[in-house]
């Protein structure tokens, strides 16, 4: 038997450590640990739940587990091969059934490709991500396919940046391949900065190597010998798993020069971030690497072309390369058959908010808002009034329930006000004030705002003494027209994405709800 315990960012939360030590304990006391695997495992997704306990052969899927009940779940499960029923996730539709994954809402409707291995493998072992087709793409690309090849079909799967621009990431990789130039970098932008976002964070800590793999396959396609990873040092255990994979990758001979005897060499290295947002920004990220203060500069020149250290350079998110041995294990026409005409594959969101299952979804593109939120989500605690989702972090924007039928892809999102952003997805009941959302993301933007250029730097200061006033009862309808000038004024002039995107939320806001506004004036309140 394998008893496989959830150690993702959630369920360590919820105490994991010591249900983990606890079954360690009981299984040396009751001498069973020759025979029984204890495995440590990334991200289940189902947050909500956890601590959470699967146990193979039958795949039961136990839930909110405590230190205290392992000694029961040893001496029933392990010992005496019964379920301990009262432990289990009850399937709505059959309450008899040990639940596996497919029986249970919250996973039904998801496709899991970044997440295949997420809260299976211990992220520790690499025999255990090669087990499971790890390091096959790379073999495949590496003997069988040029270059050329590799980067033409992520070209044809039609895989767009998952960071949030949505650029198409062969598109990408093609202008660093032609750039000029003999030396060449990747990097893999790890500087997750949403509040409420964990999808980059749980795919570092749940499944490293598929990372490291997709910037191997990108690295051969564009020429590049050295890759940087820029995480943030709020994550330890996301470094600690990282530099754990990158020293077994290099002891396989995956990662350093002449891998698998082909020539082709590839170092990597990890650049710890001070947990500066704009540090996200291709730009700063770039800088902060070279030791300088992260602050965004004019493009052109693109990273494509001078880059690092001056160097043609190729930047993708976490998500996005987790995705490329995928693509080429399985081939472009495979990938591109997920999701909608223009948005192909899936998404990784953390779905947070006022929603009953919170936690970490991978659901194809073209899904809807409803069945990510009633389905999956499992609708809106307390069975209150659904009022709006906000998509995209502090970037996006919030969407009302008159588009819960929205697809979810790059164009109808960025059609509606949001945008689709890195993954950040808060869910918000009939009881949330509107125009606090707005502040609070606008807070954000602001305090992390770096203040190089003036339009950034003044212009949401000034959006936000606004909003303050209108939230403390004292604005007026003039404020309300200033801050809407000002909003559109900051997000046309603003140097980098951070000051373009910052006025999003407060602009989607007073577009689908300028009545909550209007009443906070109205009302003095
Ligand atoms: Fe800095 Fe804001 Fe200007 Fe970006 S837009 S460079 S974060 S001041």
């Amino acid at each position: 038997a394998h008893v496989l315990v959830c150690k993702g960012t959630g369920c360590t939360a919820s105490g994991a450590p010591s249900v983990f030590s606890a079954f360690k304990e009981e299984l040396a006391k009751r001498k069973l640990d020759s025979e029984i695997m204890l495995v440590e495992t990334g991200c289940h997704g189902m947050c909500e739940m956890g601590p959470i306990v699967v146990i193979y052969p039958e795949g039961a899927f136990y839930c909110r587990v405590t230190a205290e009940d392992v000694p029961e779940i040893v001496e029933e499960h392990l010992y005496k091969g019964r379920i301990v029923e009262r432990l289990l996730y009850t399937v709505p539709t059959d309450m008899t059934k040990v639940p596996h994954y497919k029986d249970i809402p919250f996973y039904s409707k998801q496709h899991r490709i970044v997440l295949k291995n997420c809260g299976y493998i211990n992220p520790d072992h690499i025999e255990e991500y090669i087990a499971r087709d790890g390091y096959q793409a790379l073999a495949k690309a590496l003997t069988q396919m040029t270059p050329e090849e590799v980067l033409e079909e992520v070209k044809r799967s039609g895989l767009r940046g998952r960071g949030g621009a949505g650029f198409p990431t062969g598109l990408k990789w093609e202008f660093a391949r032609k750039a000029a130039g003999d030396k060449k970098y990747i990097i893999c932008n790890a500087d997750e900065g949403d509040p409420g976002a964990f999808m980059d964070r749980s795919v570092l800590e749940g499944d490293p190597h598929a990372v490291i793999e997709g910037m191997l396959l990108g690295a051969y396609a564009i020429g590049a010998d050295e890759g940087y990873i820029y995480c943030r040092a709020e994550y330890p255990l996301a470094i600690k798993r990282l530099k754990n994979a990158i020293k077994q990758a290099e002891e396989y001979g995956l990662l350093g020069d002449n891998i698998m005897n082909t020539g082709f060499s590839f170092h990597l290295h990890i650049k710890e971030g001070a947990g500066a947002f704009v540090c996200g920004e291709e730009t700063a990220l770039m800088a902060s690497i070279e030791g300088k203060r992260g602050m965004p500069r004019p493009r052109p020149p693109f990273p494509a072309q001078a880059g690092l250290w001056g160097k043609p350079t190729n930047i993708n998110n976490v998500e996005t390369w987790a995705n490329v041995p995928q693509i080429i294990l399985n081939g472009a026409d495979w990938y591109s058959s997920i999701g909608t005409e223009s948005s192909k594959g899936t998404k990784v969101f953390a779905l947070t908010g006022k929603v009953k299952n919170t936690g970490l979804i991978e659901v194809p593109m073209g899904i809807t808002i409803r069945e990510i939120v009633f389905e999956l989500g499992g609708g809106i605690l307390g069975d209150k009034e659904f009022k709006a989702v906000q998509i995209g972090g502090p970037s996006g924007g919030c969407l009302t329930k008159d588009h819960l039928d929205l697809p979810v892809d790059y164009e109808s999102l960025t059609g509606a006000g949001a945008i689709m952003g890195s993954g950040g997805l808060v869910v918000m009941d009939e009881d949330t004030c509107m125009v606090d959302v707005a502040k609070f993301f606008l807070e954000f933007t602001q305090r992390e705002s770096c203040g190089k250029c003036v339009p950034c730097r003044e212009g949401t200061k000034q959006m936000l003494l606004l909003l303050e006033k209108i939230t403390n009862g004292e604005g007026t309808m003039e404020d309300l027209n200033t801050l809407e000038e000002l909003a559109h004024m900051v997000r046309r002039m603003s140097l980098c994405g951070l000051g373009q995107t910052a006025p999003n939320p407060v602009l989607t806001t007073l577009k689908y709800f300028r009545h909550e506004y209007e009443a906070h004036i109205r009302d003095k309140k």
